[in-house]
């Protein structure tokens, strides 16, 4: 076993690695971006190195730097965690050049796999059945556009080289096809720096299962049975579990036998997952990822082990821990992923300080991945993962009900978050009887929509709020013009308080006994996040006395949701618009965001051109809503 390891990676991920590296009593070494200097992984690892600026090319996408770091910090291997630089063939080559091994599999099986496109080609030859489509050179639109017509709509455009479902599109009809190629080809050229793209069929309600393989130098390949990430948005994971729900014994095996032959393939050494789609009893090899994946927990739960120290052993050289027929499983595991994003916006995701971040205890049964700490910033550079949250039960009604207990107790503030909305899948009806497809989301988006705030929420902040003011410092604490509690000689009054929520405003008549709910109340400048078991609540105080812009509460124009850049303008001043038309796409975040009319109405400037950078709240266009003319 190497002596030293230096983890390409930041945030949960690499906390992860440092982990079982300690354990295993391999040191560690965390590179890190100016903004990360005071990161939660620098401080886990043993020492630390700065590799550059924020942004992940400069940084963790910088080949030369991390290899630099690694060997002026005389590591011997290096662990790339997932994404940045896991899945790049070049950085493994470079590794092997500095002398330095590199904990995942050979350069030539992630090119081999590395192309959506060709991995399709390579399984079809191997008799894996892939998804009907198109996965050919000839990328001219005439070409693509027979051979979607040939597969039959809807179809889904891929990015080759694609990943965290960037360049993703589906079409429905003929009729949008050429701005849906526009717009893949234009968000796969940015993240990937390659803008070919794959077709194949669409495929109405399937499953995304898929199955942990493992392989060594000596040629051994073993599965570690399968996971469910069905529950998707955005055509990305927000919860997997082990093992899959409902699925009968005949197919488990055939995929499990299916993954093997894959990795088999390839020679497939290190840790590696075979993704196929389910459906119609049949299943389709989607891709193959050559990595430890961000869902790893839930087998490690159900299985006992320790992927890492798995990954770390068979870089060493050594041969796979145990054989197939040695390894098991029992009960069932959930992991749901907490990100910075509001689900009532379509995912958007978030960025902002974390002023209240309540931690959660870890134990042998509830892991809680993050690389986070109270005080931390989620910015707009890199990942809005806050934390995984992952469990064990004996069964799986077991495993629910634990995640909703832990959701419940994981409170956070300063940010926008999935929680409540993970909350509420947790308690659905059709999530507890394991019937879960890839449209789950969107087809119970109604039933997973954030429920008016309950009065106690008001009352809580109200309480709070009045409890602040009282306890405002003043020179004579027990003077009574000083207390501010409504308090008179003739009886009590009680305070109205005014407090903005969503779009709204309500009156409440505050008391100033603290509701009996058990809320954390978080409280940043006029802003009170309320939180309780069930959600958690932005409550926006209402200053009475303070002048207020309603021009800009009515709207009038349109802001950047988040920093990014303008990649398409699609109206100009004076045009006329529809409520939801598109006006323009901003691109943050490598993905594209669609910035529609909030209503009918005329566009009265269109603020920047292509190609600009916008910061947070720039005003991108002035609108005039037709009934408020
Ligand atoms: P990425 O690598 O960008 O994450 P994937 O190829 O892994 O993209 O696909 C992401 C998700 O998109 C899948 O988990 C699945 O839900 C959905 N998906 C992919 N291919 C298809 C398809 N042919 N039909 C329907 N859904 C699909």
């Amino acid at each position: 076993m190497f002596r030293k390891l230096l983890i390409a990676n930041r945030g949960e991920i690499a906390c992860r690695v440092i982990r079982t590296a300690r354990r295993m009593g391999v040191a560690t070494v965390a590179v890190y971006s100016d903004v990360d200097t005071h990161a939660l992984h620098v401080s886990e690892a043993d020492e630390a190195i700065r590799i550059g600026p924020p942004p992940a090319r400069d940084s963790y996408l910088d080949i030369a730097a991390v290899v630099a770091a690694a060997r002026q910090t005389g590591a011997e291997a290096v662990h790339p965690g997932y994404g940045f630089l896991a899945e790049n063939a070049d950085f493994a080559d470079a590794c092997a050049k500095a002398g330095l091994v590199f904990v995942g599999p050979s350069p030539e099986s992630i090119r081999a796999m590395g192309s959506k496109a060709a991995a399709k080609a390579l399984m079809e030859k191997a008799g894996v059945p892939v998804v009907p489509g198109y996965h050919g050179d000839d990328q001219n639109e005439k070409t693509l556009a027979a051979e979607a017509k040939k597969i039959g709509y809807p179809v889904l455009i891929k990015a080759w080289a694609g990943g965290g479902g960037k360049g993703m599109r589906v079409v429905e009809r003929a009729a949008d096809l050429a701005a849906a190629l526009a717009g893949a080809k234009r968000e796969a050229a940015s993240a990937f720096g390659d803008d070919r793209v794959l077709i194949e069929k669409y495929l109405e309600r399937p499953r995304h299962i898929e199955v942990q393989v493992f392989g060594d130098r000596a040629g051994n390949i073993v599965h570690l049975f399968e996971r469910d990430c069905s529950v998707q948005r955005r055509h990305q994971k927000v919860i997997e579990e082990a093992p899959a729900p409902d699925l009968d014994a005949k197919m488990r095996r055939a995929l499990h036998d299916a993954a093997v032959a894959a990795a088999r393939v390839v020679n497939y050494v290190n840790a590696g997952t075979v993704e196929f789609i389910v459906g119609g009893g049949k299943f389709y090899f989607m891709e193959m990822n050559t990595r430890l994946q961000v869902e790893h927990p839930v087998t490690e739960l159900i299985t006992g082990l320790d992927l890492v120290e798995w990954q770390l052993r068979v870089a060493s050289g050594e041969t796979l821990p145990l054989s197939q027929d040695k390894i098991g499983y029992h009960g069932h595991a959930i992991e749901a992923r907490i990100y910075a994003e509001d689900p009532e916006r379509d995912f958007l995701p978030q960025t902002g300080t974390l002023n209240f971040l309540h931690p959660l205890i870890d134990t042998a049964i509830v892991r809680v991945e993050t690389g986070v700490r109270q005080g931390d910033t989620i910015t707009p550079y890199y990942d809005p993962m806050i934390a995984k949250l992952a469990v064990w039960g004996d069964g799986r009604a077991a495993a629910i009900k634990r995640l909703s207990a832990k959701l419940g107790q994981y409170r956070v503030a300063g940010v926008t978050t999935n929680r409540d909305f993970l909350l509420r899948i947790a308690h659905n009806a059709d999530f507890s009887v394991g019937a879960v497809d890839t449209g789950f989301i969107a087809r119970h988006r109604q039933a997973l929509a954030a429920p008016p705030a309950p009065d106690a929420a008001f009352a809580a902040a109200s309480h709070a709020l009045l409890a602040g003011e009282q306890r405002r410092p003043s020179a004579d604490r027990f003077s009574p013009w000083t207390t501010r509690d409504g308090w008179r000689l003739d009886g009590a009054v009680t305070p109205t308080i005014r407090w903005r929520f969503g779009d709204k405003e309500y009156n409440v008549a505050a008391s100033a006994a603290a509701p009996e709910e058990q809320f954390d109340v978080v409280r940043s400048g006029d802003r009170f996040t309320v939180i309780d078991n069930e959600g958690s609540w932005q409550l926006d105080y209402v200053d009475p006395f303070a002048d207020r812009d309603d021009a800009a509460v009515a709207g009038g124009r349109l802001t950047a949701p988040m920093p990014g850049k303008i990649v398409q303008v699609m109206a100009k001043a004076g045009d006329t618009v529809k409520r939801g038309q598109p006006i323009l796409i901003l691109e943050a975040m490598k993905m594209e965001h669609t910035i529609a009319a909030p209503a009918d109405g005329t566009v009265d400037a269109v603020n920047y051109m292509v190609g600009e950078l916008v910061e947070e709240g720039a005003a991108l266009i002035a609108f005039t809503a037709a009934e408020a003319k």
